[in-house]
């Protein structure tokens, strides 16, 4: 058990690393950030930082000889440099390793026994044509690495829309357009005795490829479809010999949840659970990395709305507190990008 008073050294210096050292501090932990950019909203909050390109070693090792344990924020973290540090780390890198790349992750979520879109590997513009061939149109490009909210991926709405595409330098896949009925997603956190506990499933809805909103409770139809879900990502979890919090997003359809991807870490559509959950995924992240008994995951309000606040958005949040029942987010960002995440409001109504 790593005590409070400890330090939690977190690899990313964004707003879900943000989020993690603010629960962490509240529990008396010291977080040290480790991240490439300069401006980090997570250092901000954090005791220290550290800025180094995430191949440096030797910085690397420095950091984590000044902690106790070592999580992550962000996903696309280079696995290679991760090696020297590896006792640290929680969760383990594997979990990282099969997140990184689209297929990796799908084939071994198929032997588990989940179903993702139908997909196939892209290399050249032949194989792309077979993969329509095969699959069909329309269908969705993506990059298999270092893709997020919606970057590195092309609709394809017909096999001649394919001929007009300039495949990117870098292996994609090829999926099949799914027709759902809504979106979810299963946050786990699992312990280090391997105790797992499960938040409720919220509805999510996204806009251009990134999380507009992830309503509780859902819909009938997402409602039917969590158990099944959870078994999937519960064995995900357990195959990983997985530490913290971890989330697989599905897509509720008329033939069962159909996989989309899995995040080895606290996720967007989780935010909720700050003010709507017993206790928040980022309180049950560090005290599952540290080896404490986990909390009680339990939705705590009858109804739980949580926007993302994109780009121009934030400007005028702050509105939303004439509502009693809002909470604002913001995560301190200074520059306000289109489709950049500057915050998420959450609306509760009591039980
Ligand atoms: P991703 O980054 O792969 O999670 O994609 C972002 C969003 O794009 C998803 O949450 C869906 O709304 C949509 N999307 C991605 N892949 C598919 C697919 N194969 N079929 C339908 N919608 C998809």
């Amino acid at each position: 058990m790593i005590a409070p008073g400890g330090t939690i050294g977190i690899l990313g210096g964004g707003q879900l690393g943000r989020m993690i050292a603010m629960a962490a501090a509240q529990m008396g932990y010291r977080c040290h950030v480790y991240a490439p950019d300069r401006e980090s909203v997570a250092a901000e909050v954090s005791a220290a930082f550290t800025c180094a390109p995430w191949t440096d070693e030797a910085a690397l090792s420095d950091f984590a000889a000044a902690c106790d344990v070592v999580t992550w924020e962000f996903e696309n973290v280079p696995v290679g440099p991760l090696s020297a540090i590896e006792p640290l780390l929680a969760p383990h890198p594997r979990a990282l390793e099969t997140a990184q790349d689209r297929l990796s992750e799908k084939r071994f979520v198929e032997s588990l026994g989940g179903t993702p879109a139908a997909y196939a590997p892209v290399d050249t513009a032949e194989e792309l044509a077979e993969a329509i061939d095969r699959i069909g149109a329309p269908g969705i490009l993506k990059t298999r690495r270092d893709g997020y909210d919606g970057k590195g991926q092309w609709r394809i709405g017909s096999a001649r829309d394919a001929e007009a595409i300039r495949l990117p330098q870098a292996p994609t896949i090829y999926e099949g357009f799914v027709e759902f009925a809504a979106e979810f997603s299963v946050i786990l956190v699992r312990g280090r005795d391997g105790e797992v506990r499960f938040w409720d499933s919220a509805e999510n809805a996204h806009v251009g490829g990134v999380l507009a909103t992830s309503t509780l409770p859902p819909g009938d139809t997402v409602t039917a479809q969590v158990p099944a879900a959870r078994e999937l990502a519960a064995k995900v979890a357990g195959a990983l010999g997985y530490v913290g919090v971890m989330t697989c997003e599905f897509f509720a359809t008329a033939e069962g949840p159909v996989f989309n991807e899995m995040a080895p870490r606290v996720h967007n559509s989780g935010h909720w659970t700050i003010e709507g959950a017993a206790t928040s995924q980022f309180e049950n992240h560090v005290r599952a990395i540290c080896g404490l008994p986990l909390g009680d995951t339990a939705t705590i309000a009858a109804q739980v709305v949580m926007s993302n606040l994109i780009g121009e958005d934030a400007a005028s949040a702050h509105e939303c507190l004439a509502d009693p029942g809002a909470h604002l987010h913001l995560y301190g960002k200074r520059q306000a990008r289109d489709g950049r995440k500057m915050g998420h409001v959450t609306r509760i109504a009591a039980r």
